[in-house]
Parts: structure tokens; C-alpha cells; sequence
């Protein structure tokens, strides 16, 4: 027989990186800076609790919206760092990852027909997850001129007030772009405006350079009661393949995507929310280390892309720098190219949405080592053709 595949399905094109990885894997000398996730392995505090849970045979379901003790720790760790006052009962959900929050989000508050505006590029997964939802995505590009930050005018030139709720991703995957305050003010006043509901993806908020500090939308004035914030452990503490995350919102709307996990997910993996407490109660050093080296990082990747003469703006947050191609490639060619002739894996930025065009996302949560040796060869590339 041949499966019927639902519409939903067949409209949502496959990964536009898979290809290159699929390049990648025909050679072994590639060096990659195309990967989203860190290179450092889980603090040992948090690996040390995960292994006692298991040794203490603690295999079974938690409470669907996580354990409580995880939940309370949560609670104490958003207020004390983002000023989020959120309350362990009903306004926090522990999840599979920040990704099952966002497609719990999707799935709670998007009817066929709605509108939802993402401000792009962003992270790949928000439009599949308004599309298997039945939502229509409305693109709100952001330009390098900002800094890759959002504005009014950008929301507006995209028709954005006529949409029904608003995807935000700071600090941002992939352009590494960050919004202080007073970036976000007249945002979360166009969202009051519109009666926009906002979903905030947040899970790079610890990892913020120069001196900035991550501020969330949802605690700025009247902005609690139509925002979700997710965050989760897979960035600020290596945790990728422990695959925990966590939402915060209103008890209603919380309410609303828990009904959803109970059916779909019963609890979050047990064995890493044991390993989630712990790093939320002794793993701050260990997560101020690994900052360090992403901005030590960070740094180096800059000024090589300027002294290479590739355009690039000064990424202040998560692990991404977003420099433009030279003239003459699209950044697709130019991927591909890099890739080919010279064994680094970059990302192209077209695939991260609208205003990604004509850039590469370059990933630095990889060694210095590595990092210097991709940059020269992306420097004798760049010689050679440009
Ligand atoms: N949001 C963003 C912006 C991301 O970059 C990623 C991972 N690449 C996720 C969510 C998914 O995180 P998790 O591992 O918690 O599902």
C-alpha cells in the first residue's frame, strides 16, 4: 500500500541542512561550525546526579508537569536572573526539551487559519510547528542595519498587527543578535497594541557577552499575561541529549499545554530532571566557564571574519556569528564551495527564514583549535575566489 501522508506533512519542506551534512559525511576531514549545540560535556554535578537517581532505581513517571522540587528550583532560578515571578503549581510545565514547550504552544493557542509572525531569520523549527498546527506563518524579516533586531517598522512592513500571536528568539539562532530593554519596549508595545500573543524562546538567556544581560519580554509591564517564555538545559548547560526544557506562562495557558503533554508525553525524562535540579543548584560556575570560552570564542571568530573582509556584525549572545558571503556567492554557493574545496561545514542563512539571505551561520561552540584552522580555510577560499 502507499501511505497517504496528511497535507500538513507533505507542505513542510525537509531541513535545508541536512544536505550539507550529507556532503560532509563524504569526507573526514571536515571541520564543522555548522552544529546548534554545545561541545562541552554536562557538568559532572549535574551527570553525578542523574547517575545516583538511577542507581537509587528512580525510573518512574514524575508528576506530568514535572517534579516539584524541579519546578520550585525553576521558579527560584527566573526570578532571581530574569525577574520572572512564575508559581511551581500551575504556571510552570517541565518538557522534552524547550522544543516539545514550543510545539505544546503551537498546538495549544494556533487554530486552522491563525496567523502567527515570526521574526526571522530564527531557529527551524517554529515554522514546521505553526504548519503541523495548521497556522499560516507570516515572515517578519530583520536586517544587519539593526543588528539583526526587531523592530516596529519591521512588524508593520510585514502586516504583523494583523497576526494572532508573535515568535520571538533572543538571544537570537542563528544571527546571534540580543534585545535590551529598550529594544523591547516598543515591541511588547505594538504586541498590547494588536492583542499579538508572544512566545519568547529564551533558551540562550544565559549566554550573553559585553556586559549584557539577558532581559525577557514577559517582565516587562503588561506583558506576563499574553507571553510564554520557553527556556530549558541544553545550551547554557550542555545538556542537549538529556532533552529537558521548560515553559512558563499563565495557569490557564499552562493549563492548556499540559492537557496536551499528558496525553502525548505523561512526564519529561525522569533521569534529567534529576540531573536539571542539580545543575540548577550547583552548576553556576561550571555554566559561567563555558561563557567565558563562547565569548573568548566569539571574539577571535570576529575579528578573523574582518580581517578575512567578510562583513559581520558584532554577535552579542548564544554561539553564533552571522557574517555575509562576498559578492559574487550566494551563501548557498558559497556553503557549498567551503565545503567542497576547503572541508568546513558552514550553514547558509537563507534556511533560517527571511533576512538570512546572502549570510552564513557559523557555530563557535566548537574547540579554538578548530576554530582557527577553519577560519584559514575559509580565508584561502575566500583568496581564491573572491
Ligand atoms: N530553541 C532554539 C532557539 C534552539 O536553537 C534550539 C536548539 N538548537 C532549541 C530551541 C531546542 O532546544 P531543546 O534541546 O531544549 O529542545
Amino acid at each position: 500500500m502507499t501511505f497517504e501522508l496528511a497535507d500538513r506533512v507533505q507542505t513542510v519542506p525537509p531541513s535545508g541542512i541536512r544536505r550539507f551534512f550529507e556532503i560532509a559525511e563524504e569526507r573526514d576531514d571536515v571541520i564543522s561550525l555548522g552544529v546548534g549545540e554545545p561541545d562541552f560535556a554536562t557538568p559532572w554535578a549535574a551527570r553525578d546526579a542523574a547517575i545516583a537517581s538511577l542507581e537509587q532505581g528512580k525510573t518512574s513517571y514524575t508528576a506530568n508537569r514535572g517534579k516539584r522540587e524541579l519546578r520550585e528550583a525553576i521558579a527560584d532560578y527566573v526570578a532571581d536572573r530574569f525577574d520572572l515571578g512564575y508559581g511551581p503549581d500551575e504556571e510552570i510545565i517541565v518538557t522534552a526539551g524547550a522544543s516539545e514547550a514550543v510545539d505544546l504552544a503551537f498546538r495549544a493557542f494556533v487554530d486552522p487559519g491563525d496567523t502567527v509572525a515570526i521574526a526571522q531569520p530564527s531557529y527551524i523549527s517554529y515554522e514546521p510547528g505553526v504548519i503541523f498546527a495548521g497556522g499560516e506563518v507570516l515572515s517578519v524579516p530583520t536586517k544587519q542595519e539593526d543588528d539583526f533586531r526587531l523592530t516596529v517598522e519591521a512588524l508593520e512592513d510585514a502586516g504583523a498587527d494583523e497576526a494572532d500571536m508573535l515568535v520571538l528568539c533572543y538571544p537570537n539562532n542563528p544571527t546571534g543578535a540580543i534585545m535590551t530593554e529598550a529594544d523591547l519596549e516598543p515591541i511588547a508595545d505594538f504586541a498590547r497594541q494588536h492583542d499579538l500573543m508572544v512566545l519568547s524562546d529564551e533558551i540562550y538567556a544565559e549566554l550573553t557577552y559585553d556586559g549584557n544581560e539577558h532581559v525577557s519580554i514577559a517582565s516587562l509591564e503588561g506583558m506576563r499575561e499574553r507571553t510564554i517564555v520557553f527556556n530549558g538545559f541544553s545550551k547554557a548547560h550542555a545538556m542537549t541529549g538529556l532533552r529537558l526544557g521548560y515553559a512558563l506562562g499563565p495557569a490557564e495557558a499552562i493549563g492548556a499545554m499540559n492537557k496536551i503533554h499528558q496525553y502525548t508525553m505523561l512526564s519529561a525524562p525522569t533521569t534529567a530532571q534529576h540531573a536539571a535540579l542539580e545543575a540548577l543548584e550547583s552548576c553556576d560556575n561550571d555554566v559561567r566557564e563555558m561563557v567565558n570560552q563562547y565569548d573568548r570564542r566569539r571574539q577571535f571568530v570576529l575579528s578573523r571574519f574582518r580581517e578575512i573582509g567578510m562583513d559581520v556584525f558584532e554577535a552579542k549572545g548564544a554561539f553564533y556569528c552571522f557574517p555575509e558571503v562576498p559578492e559574487g556567492f550566494t551563501a548557498e554557493e558559497f556553503a557549498e564551495g567551503v565545503l567542497r574545496e576547503e572541508g568546513v561545514a558552514v550553514v547558509p542563512g537563507d534556511v533560517f527564514g527571511e533576512g538570512g539571505e546572502g549570510h552564513l551561520r557559523i557555530s563557535y561552540a566548537t574547540g579554538l583549535d578548530d576554530l582557527r584552522q577553519a577560519l584559514a580555510r575559509i580565508e584561502a577560499f575566500v583568496d581564491e575566489h573572491a
